[in-house]
């Protein structure tokens, strides 16, 4: 009998916010660097966290965004949703504090997903000067404490340095390499 995903959903991903402090030049998300008016606030995302615990089997909850980190309450909402049973994952952007800020959710979030869109040239034309150094630090320094899984987004700007990306992901011992397009 096929899955059915509607009673039991595998995977959620939550946008809480469209809130960055980076401003990549493909951002989806369109983030901004204060979160604007109509997001989810405490109350209204603890109900939504309540919603996915009905399920027998609570689906992963990957907190994406924007910047997952910017939201004030993330931690409160972390540990609602741990005490609940839902397993969770989550995709920060790796802003300077991004290593301390996750330091909070070891033992609570599972799995995280870092951005790395090539080599240096690419990553840093996309995602500002700096980030790739920022970057594979995180992803050296957060594996530690996390499952990780690196992301890579295909596009013009950076399918001739995805050799590149596939280098450091193994030079850096990441075991899940998501590649989008
Ligand atoms: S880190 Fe993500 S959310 Fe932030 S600007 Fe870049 S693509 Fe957009």
């Amino acid at each position: 009998m096929p899955a059915d995903y509607s009673r039991n959903p595998v995977l959620v991903f939550w946008e809480t916010t469209k809130a960055c402090e980076l401003a990549c030049v493909h951002c989806r998300a369109s983030a901004m660097t204060r979160p604007p008016p109509g997001e989810l606030d405490t109350k209204e995302a603890k109900g939504l966290i309540e919603d996915l615990a009905r399920f027998d089997r609570p689906p992963v909850l990957v907190l994406s965004g924007g910047d997952p980190l910017m939201r004030e309450d993330l931690q409160e909402l972390v540990d609602h949703a741990h005490g609940l049973g839902i397993p969770l994952a989550m995709s920060p952007a790796v802003s300077e504090s991004v290593i301390t800020k996750m330091a909070a959710f070891k033992g609570k979030i599972r799995c995280i997903s870092i951005s790395l869109d090539g080599g240096k040239n690419a990553h840093d034309f996309i995602r500002g000067t700096g980030s790739f150094e920022r970057t594979t630090r995180a992803i050296q320094q957060l594996a530690l404490s996390f499952d990780l899984q690196v992301n890579t987004t295909v596009m013009k700007l950076t399918v001739g340095e995805l050799p590149e990306a596939l280098h450091q992901v193994k030079k850096l011992g990441v075991k899940t390499w998501e590649v989008f397009s």
